[in-house]
């Protein structure tokens, strides 16, 4: 291996720098792009900071089709539409209820859990090289439901039982022990006592920021527009300037289509749009996050305060933030805890999601020294690390017993 290869990353959230940290333990030279500064507002910073190894079964599942009506109508429900976005997300819809089938559903539950198996280990590893000053909690994370028969429970603990996740059935006494403060709406939940949170995301992408300059990494604030060859080797190209390298990765969470499109790829990446909303000086009130099922939107304790986050809104990446949703989670947070002071900070974010709900990792199908990591869903700030370890395994060509075909663009061909 040729260790003196330069890489370059397009994107500083949680995949551009956890692939950047672990291309330097290999001995890269590694220089990051963005067109803002690390821990900007972008997903790695508002997300709700589970690390949620346990979540293989993702949205492309066989009930989803028969629940979507009854979620859309809610007004307290998880979904929304901006409804002059939905012609340009129809491709996107076919190809995802084309996922829905219960062998598509269990492609995705098994290539997810292969890699969030070993997401906190990977973590881990850049763990020991920061100083984490509590900025990570060891509680485990509680789901829990005010619905008795609420099939959807059952499809996803069958699901995850399956694969070998450990996971804890909780009944109301139990759930009282752990969150004594939730007010007694809820029938029963599951518990997952070894997944962890972040009690400020930025604070540790900004962590691993400072340990990737300490090691020699080079940031320029760029905003990307074309990646162009020069016979092979990749060369970024920002409005003024324009940098060659050995090998790129484009790490641009949902805006990461703008650089595929380019490259003559037609990935169908789109976005489910995300709200937070925080209750400061409240975070006291909860030990752990707390996911209320039925509504789809969740509370973790941070050092903000109470986090409150939810909504999968289609709407496309410029759209404005939707009041009502944030009115929708200001009002489910007050439904689980009572009273709260005004809310704060209200934030909009994307997640970047394929059709088939599994991220796209790998080189790309027409350019060799491209690779692509971006399109992890719900779950981009759990697989930070491990999709770094894995695409700086790929760039030095290491054998690996990982079966990655499922991950790869080749699949959209
Ligand atoms: C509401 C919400 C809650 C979530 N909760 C969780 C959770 O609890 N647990 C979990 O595991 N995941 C969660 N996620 C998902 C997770 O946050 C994302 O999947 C993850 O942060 C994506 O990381 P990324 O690095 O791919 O993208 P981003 O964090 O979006 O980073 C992409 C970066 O690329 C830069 N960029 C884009 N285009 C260009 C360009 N052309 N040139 C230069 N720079 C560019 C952007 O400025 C940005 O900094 C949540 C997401 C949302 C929205």
């Amino acid at each position: 291996m040729d260790n003196k290869l330069k890489v370059g990353i397009v994107g500083a959230g949680i995949q551009g720098i956890s692939n950047a940290l672990f291309l330097q333990k290999k001995g890269y030279e590694v220089t990051i792009f963005d067109r803002d500064n690390p821990g900007s507002p972008a997903a790695s910073y508002g997300n709700a900071g589970h690390f949620s190894p346990y979540a293989s079964l993702s949205l492309n599942r066989t009930d989803v089709l028969t629940d979507v009506p009854a979620m859309l109508l809610s007004s307290t429900g998880p979904l929304a539409l901006k409804w002059n976005y939905i012609p340009k997300m129809i491709p996107w819809f076919v190809k995802f209820i084309l996922n829905t089938s219960k062998n598509k559903m269990m492609h995705t539950a098994k290539n997810m859990h292969q890699i969030l198996d070993l997401a906190l280990p990977a973590y881990d590893e850049l763990f020991d090289e920061i100083d984490l000053d509590g900025l990570v909690e060891n509680k485990g994370i509680l789901y829990i439901w005010n619905d008795k028969d609420l099939k959807s429970r059952e499809l996803e603990i069958n699901v995850r039982n399956e694969l070998g996740v450990h996971q804890q059935l909780v009944n109301k006494k139990e759930i009282h022990d752990l969150e004594p403060n939730l007010k007694p709406f809820y029938h029963a939940g599951v518990y997952y006592p070894y997944a962890r949170h972040a009690r400020n995301p930025k604070k540790i992408l900004l962590k691993f920021f400072e340990l990737f300059l300490k090691k020699g990494g080079k940031f320029e604030k760029l905003d990307i527009k074309n990646i162009e060859f020069k016979e092979q080797q990749p060369i970024l190209k920002s409005e003024r300037d324009q940098f060659m390298f050995d090998k790129v990765v484009i790490a641009c969470g949902a805006f990461s289509r703008k650089l595929t499109d380019k490259l003559n790829e037609k990935i169908p990446l789109d976005t489910e749009r995300g709200y937070h909303v925080h209750f400061k000086n409240c975070d006291h009130l909860l030990q752990r996050p707390v996911i209320f099922s039925n509504r789809g939107f969740g509370i973790t304790p941070m050092e903000q305060g109470l986090r409150v986050v939810g909504t999968v809104e289609f709407g496309g990446l410029k759209n404005p933030l939707s009041k009502p949703r944030i009115k929708n989670l200001i009002n489910n947070a007050r439904y689980m805890l009572g009273d709260l002071p005004d809310h704060e900070d209200e934030w909009l974010g994307f997640r970047p999601t394929l059709p088939d709900f599994l991220p796209v990792m790998g080189p790309s199908k027409n350019h060799k020294n491209v690779f692509y990591c971006f399109g992890h869903h719900h779950l981009g700030w759990t697989l930070g690390p491990i999709s770094g370890k894995i695409i700086s395994g790929m760039i030095a060509k290491e054998n690996t017993n990982l079966n990655l075909d499922p991950y790869s663009s080749l699949r959209f061909s």
